[in-house]
This record gives C-alpha cells, structure tokens and sequence, in this order.
C-alpha cells in the first residue's frame, strides 16, 4: 500500500464541488454552508490509535483521552475558527476495565470543555483488537471569543483562514518551540485557539496550518495549497527545550524541522507580528527550502507519514 499522502491525493480527485461545500478538501477541517447566507460551518474527524499516537500500557487514560479531542482543537485552530462540539465514537478492546474506559471518556470530555466544547453524541464498540478513539468536530467560523452576547451581535465574523492564502513576500510564522514532543507533549499540549483568533483579528494573516506532521512537511502543505514556496531561515527555526533532552545522535535542528506532533501553528502574513516567532518567508517560486547564511538547499521532508 502506497503512503496516506498518495490516498489523500486520491480521495480529493474524486470529490465534486457543491453549493453546500464551497470550500474544496485540502484544510485542516472541512466546510460546509446549509443555505446561501449562512456562516460556514467547520467539520472534521481525527482518530488515534493505540501503539501509533499513544501507548495504552503506559499512558494515563485521561491523557489519551485529552490528545484525541486537542488534536482536533488544534485543526479548529488551524483555520481560526470556534469549536462548538464533538461526537465520539470508541473501538474498546475485549476485557478493558470500566473505570479506565471512564477516566478515557473524562479526558476527552474536560480537553472539550476546556475550549466551550462538548461531546454531543457518539458510538462504542467492543472487539479483539486495539483501543481506537475517534472524535469528530464541529466549529463555527464566528464572532470573537470571550464577548457578550449583545457584543457578539455586532462583532465581525472572523471567517476560517484557509491553507491556501499564502502570497510571495508574506512572512511565515511558528507560535512556539519545535521537536522532542515524543517526551511528553504529544499528549499534553495545548491547542493554539485562542492564539489564532487573535491573530486574525490583529493581522492579515494569510494561510495557517497546525504542526502535526513536523515543520518540513507542513510547510511544504501550505506552499503546495497556495502555488508558492517557502523558505525558511535555518537560524530562526526555534528548537525546543526537549529536543536536549533526548540527547540522541542527530542535530537539534533536524528534530525542529522533522518531528511531528507539536501543535504549535505555522502561518503565514504580514510583517511583523511579535506575538509569533518569524521562521521564514514566502517566494513566488514553488517548492520548499531551508537557507544557512543565506546559502538555500531543498528542505528535506522527513517527517514521519502514518502508514496504511
Ligand atoms: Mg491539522
């Protein structure tokens, strides 16, 4: 079986444009728009698995349970939009004890309440095999977070920041420290919510997309979906504080810019904007790069891809 990248290019292919989902696939979250004037309403759906994402014989229940619902926060955003609620549905292997099954579910559900997101329907199953937990997200692209209802009458609609907006000359963003998430924060990040809405309500940003496949390949996601390129300056890349931690043979660079799973944001827009950290920046030409001294090679993209 080819990679999970080589299906997606498949699935898209076969999708045909509707009224009702103005936005072709290729974000983080889906959208979809019942009747003309409408808001967009944002779906997606985002499962992990025991033995990939997590690792039932070590991890607490309640940690797997926060990953599942964060990871699909951290799609919510990706595009700056509100989540709004959740649906759930749990592959529960054979002979699971109740009270972990429990301490799962109150993981899931307090990840969700955190950001005014509740878990409104779902389904279980028993079986041989693996725990599997699947969440899927419902967000809104609405008002401002945090307002009263008579302010969220009159705010602007903040509408969800596609992959797809980025324009040479544009800066590209992180909103934090890069690598060494397999020592913990894989499972104990927070989604950058409230960080994206106000973004895009101080900035002109223009295309986003939360890490979750490591920098290399989620850059190379927003320059493929925006027909430009990206590179970025090698001295800007921030390396976080595990990356010392794991005290392995390779460069403190290479976990920055290839591990997966930090869910910090990666976005690109104006000049500028000092709430984020600049890592590089948008070029008409399209393709990927990493520049040392201002010397430019191809950004190698080796990040790990979930196989089939
Ligand atoms: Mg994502």
């Amino acid at each position: 079986m080819p990679g999970e990248f080589e299906f997606i290019d498949w699935l898209r292919a076969r999708q045909t444009p509707s009224a009702r989902v103005p936005v072709p696939a290729g974000d983080d979250l889906a959208a979809l728009r019942f009747e003309a004037g409408d808001g967009l309403i944002l779906v997606g759906v985002d499962q992990i698995l025991d033995g990939v994402h997590f690792d039932a014989r070590l991890h607490a229940p309640e940690r797997i349970g926060r990953k599942a619902m964060n990871r699909n926060l951290s799609d919510c955003a990706a595009m700056a939009c509100l989540p709004t609620a959740a649906t759930l549905s749990l592959a529960l292997p054979r002979g699971l004890p109740i009270d972990w099954t429990k301490r799962l579910y109150e993981g899931i559900e307090a990840a969700g309440l955190a950001f005014d997101c509740p878990i409104i329907g779902g389904d279980t199953g028993v079986w041989d095999g693996p725990l599997a937990v699947t969440v899927s997200i419902i967000g809104r692209a609405g008002e401002e977070m945090g307002q009263t209802s008579a302010a969220k009458t009159a705010a602007k609609t903040i509408p969800p920041v596609r992959r797809s907006g980025a324009v040479a000359g544009d800066r590209v963003y992180v909103t934090g420290p890069l690598g060494g998430s397999i020592l913990g924060r894989h499972l104990d990040f927070v989604p950058r919510v409230r960080e994206a809405r106000e973004l895009v309500a101080r900035h002109r940003i223009s295309a986003m997309i939360d890490l979750s496949d490591g920098l290399s390949r989620d850059v190379a996601h927003l320059a493929r979906e925006s027909s430009v390129g990206i590179v970025l300056n090698a001295a800007a890349v921030p390396i976080h504080g595990d990356v010392a931690r794991l005290n392995d043979n390779r460069a403190p660079l290479d976990h920055a810019l290839h591990d997966g799973e930090d869910y910090e944001l990666c976005f690109t827009g104006e000049g500028g904007i000092a709430s984020a950290i600049e890592v590089g920046r948008v070029v008409a030409e399209p393709d990927v790069w990493i520049e040392f001294n201002g010397q430019r090679q191809p950004l190698t993209k080796g990040a790990f891809e979930h196989r089939l």
